[in-house]
């Protein structure tokens, strides 16, 4: 079933991988261990992408691993994996690195949580952290590399690629379907998605990344997402809200939308995306939309804020405007109408502090923009948030809602010098 692929074969361009991965592949190897650059970033370099990060698969525990880098940290309590961490500040890049684990089945997990006793004997042979819950346990049963690649979600998405050999091991057909441009579970699917349903999300977001490349998704991968959609009820809100925001700022966000009105999942998923997929015809949000995939494409930094706070605008403006007309006073009317929105559209997420922070200010400073006298516009440019607020501002302006001549001089405001902006304030006089 193993199979070894050769650079004719495979056609990886050597250019395309990360060097600091390789590194990391390098440094495991030469200490005595297995290890590889495996899962999206493999699935990309076969079909000529620049991958976004790379991970790496290695037969060394955390602790192993954590051991023979200066900077490398074991995270994750659920999944425990080692971050390796290279630069600082902004430049700086983390490759994550997990030890092969074991696939299990429902039936073996319960085996392994409720019966400690058997589970050793079992398990006899595999390092393993013990945990309470069956979930934990099941995803830190250390395995070989076949069970890692089985316990995997998609053909494409488990395969492991040596930099030194150049060669990329295959257990699954991962690259007979990445040439035959298919999106194909492994296994059985239906028991697959009851396993973690979050697999269903990631099929269609798998669906709009690789569509446009010619990718198609399996009929029998296909088949059960219907009628596994209501599992996702049993998924914790703050995995499915992570989902939502992968699914939107991978620089697919359009062609996700579609692919969720094309399967049938344009609905269930979550909440706040039932929405986006309902907003994305308006202008507004979506030449938001378009402005996350122009700006990933570009390999700008996209920002959550942001694009929520586009989405959920236009219930800001209507409850600022209706307490506006019940005479109240415009900031906190707006503060109000703000603490609605998170009420009623964000729940349990808006303990996500920073996001909610983030949104709150990029609403807040938009009565700003329209008050250019004395020292406000000074003070607002200089504001920690003032770039997403004027870019917020700015898509408002392409869209009719504001002044285009507002957001010009607003451009050139921030841009110029001190004593130009005292010209540009002067001017409007
Ligand atoms: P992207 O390019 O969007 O990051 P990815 O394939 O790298 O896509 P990740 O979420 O980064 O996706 O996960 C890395 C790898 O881990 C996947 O390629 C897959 O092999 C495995 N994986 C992740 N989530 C699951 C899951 N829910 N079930 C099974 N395997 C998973
Ligand atoms: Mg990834």
């Amino acid at each position: 079933k193993r199979q070894e692929v050769g650079p004719q074969e495979h056609g990886i361009d050597p250019s395309l991988v990360d060097e600091r991965a390789a590194n990391v592949v390098h440094t495991l190897k030469e200490a005595g261990h297995e290890a590889y650059i495996v899962g999206g970033a493999v699935r990309d370099l076969l079909v000529g992408l620049r991958p976004k990060d790379f991970d790496v698969a290695t037969s060394a525990t955390p602790e192993q691993v954590k051991a023979l880098f200066r900077r490398a940290f074991i995270i994750g309590r659920r999944f425990r994996i080692v971050h390796v961490v290279f630069g600082r500040g902004r430049e700086h890049e983390v490759i994550e690195v997990s030890t092969f684990r074991a696939y299990m089945d429902n039936a073996a997990a319960e085996a392994v949580a409720g019966n400690e006793k058997t589970s050793k004997n079992e398990l006899a042979g595999l390092k393993h952290a013990v945990d309470s819950s069956g979930r934990v346990l099941r995803d830190n049963v250390w395995g070989p590399q076949e069970e890692d690649a089985t316990r995997r979600d998609f053909t494409i998405n488990a395969m492991y690629y040596d930099p030194e050999t150049q060669t990329v091991v295959d257990y699954h057909g991962g690259i007979k379907d990445a040439k035959k441009r298919v999106i194909r579970m492994i296994g059985d699917p239906l028991t697959r998605y009851r396993e973690d349903p979050v697999r269903l999300i990631r099929a269609v977001r798998f669906v709009a990344k690789l569509s446009g490349l010619g990718f198609k998704i399996e009929p029998k991968t296909a088949k059960p997402l219907l009628e596994c959609r209501a599992l996702l009820a049993d998924v914790p809100q703050s995995r499915l809200f992570d989902e939502m925001l992968k699914l939107l700022q991978t620089g697919h966000s359009l062609a996700t939308i579609e692919q969720l009105q094309a399967l049938g999942m344009a609905k269930g998923i979550y909440p706040l995306l039932d929405l986006v997929v309902e907003r994305a015809e308006q202008p507004f949000v979506k030449a938001a939309l378009q402005d996350t995939d122009r700006r990933v494409s570009e390999e700008k930094p996209v920002a959550a804020s942001f694009l929520l706070a586009c989405v959920l605008w236009s219930d800001v403006r209507d409850g600022w405007a209706q307490r506006l007309e019940r005479k109240q006073h415009p900031f906190p009317a707006l503060q109000d109408a703000i603490d609605d929105v998170f009420n009623a559209r964000i729940g349990d997420v808006s303990g996500r502090g920073k996001l909610g922070a983030d949104m709150r200010e990029i609403w807040m400073m938009q009565p700003r923009f329209e008050k250019r006298v004395g020292q406000t516009p000074f003070s607002l440019v200089e504001q920690p948030r003032f770039r997403a607020a004027f870019d917020f501002m700015r898509l408002r302006a392409e869209t009719g809602e504001v002044d285009v001549v507002l957001a010009d001089w607003w451009q050139e405001f921030s841009q110029a010098s001190d004593e130009l902006r005292e010209d540009l304030v002067a001017q409007l006089r």
